[in-house]
């Protein structure tokens, strides 16, 4: 498989450089050059998979296409390693559940270490890392900009990892105090948290300024592990097919999927898996206050907010100013066309601030075929939804969830959307117990292996808002003699 940048500027690159490169040089974001296909056949067998060989079994199956670079031995190895009962909780790792005798089942993708999904992909990440920096005798320092959850899961899934050490920045007292325990308790010296005075996107532009420096970014290895890694959403798509297994029991049974979107990440996996020839319905996407997204599929405009217009909600994972992996599906919207997706993104985007296809006549044609439902989910909505679930059927879910739900229960109630849904657990209650408390009266259960947590001491830190000072600090970090 090879992987063309949605800007048209690079030539087709392999995927163990793309695993390592990020971001494309030519600014645009890489994507297999086709979709594999799938038939009814194949999923078949694939049930079959994932009873026998769990998770880690499948996981081999989807992406041994993708990832054909790497071999075959490596990668069923990084598949066990990733994906297991001892850090997932149970061989099928992202099991679904039903809410009740209802249409609408729970796909648990947050049983992994840090309680949230971004683990399922960072947990293959952090294997794929290590096979592909010894076969190339190389190390990597991850510098990255976290809100939240993929910061902790980056640490995480690194840990321990000899080539590849971590610096995260994450924006002073913003998070959940679970969130903060989870990243600082960790006592590591190839891993460093550091917290800057200012917002998310201040974080966000210091990394992008330390990576602006060339001679810093070669010197140090800089690498990325955000949400635009195409390795990360290669690992997500495994999950949709391994959700509508569990809910199917024929090859082409149509369901629907509700995601909670922030960086349109976890839902572009659903889309791929379709255009893969996975049977998907409806793809419900919930936006929070920060409706970009449901604008977009509203109306054809894509308009990127400043940080000043970027509310801070109760599902502070989905708190984006843009969108970054929606030029993957633009890419796809407009016929793949890199010429047409460079003039979108590079040029409209970054030029005028906005793009608008409300007169292109593929777009609604794209929409309708893609399936695409959009809706926003404001505060009052995920607290009701989070109360209405508990009351109802016992089930908590944590506010990030609840986006989707409740913009799932709307289009289901209204009829728009028929049949099973799916909808995505993207964190426990645990990690926002403030929403939780808010919602039901009482404070989320900690999960066991959580205890002790919130009095661990915290390694961290505080750095004011300057690039120089930031990396000086990170030149000393990395220059120091490992103890
Ligand atoms: C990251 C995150 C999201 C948003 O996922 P995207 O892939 O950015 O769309 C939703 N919920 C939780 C809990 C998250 O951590």
């Amino acid at each position: 498989m090879r992987y063309v940048s949605t800007r048209g500027g690079m030539s087709p690159a392999g995927f163990s450089d793309v695993l390592l490169a990020g971001l494309a040089d030519d600014g645009g974001l890489y994507v297999p050059e086709t979709y594999p296909r799938l038939d009814a056949a194949t999923l078949r067998a694939w049930r079959g998979v994932l009873a026998e060989r769990g998770y880690a079994g499948l996981a081999y199956e989807v992406l041994r296409v993708f990832m054909d670079d790497i071999p075959v031995d490596d990668l069923e190895r990084c598949c066990r390693a990733a994906y297991n009962a001892d850090t997932f909780g149970s061989a099928l790792v992202a099991p679904v559940s039903r809410v009740g005798t209802s249409d609408l089942w729970l796909a648990h993708l947050s049983n992994g270490p840090t309680a949230a999904f971004k683990d399922m992909a960072m947990q293959l990440l952090g294997q794929l890392f290590e096979v592909e920096l010894e076969r190339r005798d190389t190390w990597m320092t991850v510098l990255a900009a976290t809100s939240g959850d993929t910061g902790s899961a980056a640490e995480h899934a690194m840990l321990g990892r000899e080539r590849v050490k971590v610096a995260m920045l994450t924006p002073r007292g913003r998070m959940t105090p679970f969130q903060q325990a989870q990243m600082y308790t960790i006592d590591d010296p190839a891993i460093l948290n550091v917290t800057i005075d200012g917002v998310f996107d201040d974080c966000q532009d210091l990394v992008k300024a330390t990576f602006g420096d060339a001679a810093f970014k070669a010197r140090h290895r800089l690498g990325a592990v955000n949400s635009i890694n195409a390795a990360r959403v290669l690992a997500q798509v495994v999950y949709a097919i391994a959700a509508w297994l569990q809910v199917t029991s024929r090859g082409d049974e149509r369901v629907s999927f509700a995601v909670p979107t922030g960086n349109f990440g976890d839902i572009l996996a659903v889309h791929v898996a379709r255009q893969m020839g996975l049977p998907v319905d409806t793809l419900i996407l919930a936006t929070n206050e920060n409706n970009i997204l449901a604008e977009f599929f509203a109306t054809g405009v894509y308009r990127p907010r400043s940080a000043a217009d970027t509310h801070a909600t109760s599902s502070p994972a989905m708190d984006i100013s843009k969108a970054s992996n929606l030029e993957r599906f633009v890419f796809d919207l407009v016929g793949r066309d890199p010429r047409r997706t460079s003039d979108l993104f590079g040029r409209q985007v970054a030029g005028r601030g906005f793009f608008d296809l409300s007169a292109d006549p593929g777009f609604r044609a794209q929409r309708e075929r893609f399936g695409v439902v959009a809706g926003t989910s404001t505060h009052a909505d995920r607290v009701a939804t989070i109360r209405s679930l508990w009351r109802e059927h016992g089930v908590l879910i944590d506010p990030h969830t609840a986006d989707g739900v409740g913009v799932a229960r709307r289009l289901m109630a209204s009829g728009e959307v028929t049949g099973p849904v799916i909808a995505y657990e993207t964190a426990l209650p645990v990690k926002f117990a403030e929403t939780i408390v808010e919602a039901i009266g009482e404070a989320p259960e900690v999960p066991a292996r959580f205890a002790g947590l919130a009095d661990a001491p915290w390694h961290v830190v505080d750095l004011p808002n300057d690039v120089d000072v930031l990396k000086s600090h990170l030149e000393a970090w990395l220059e120091r003699p490992e103890g």
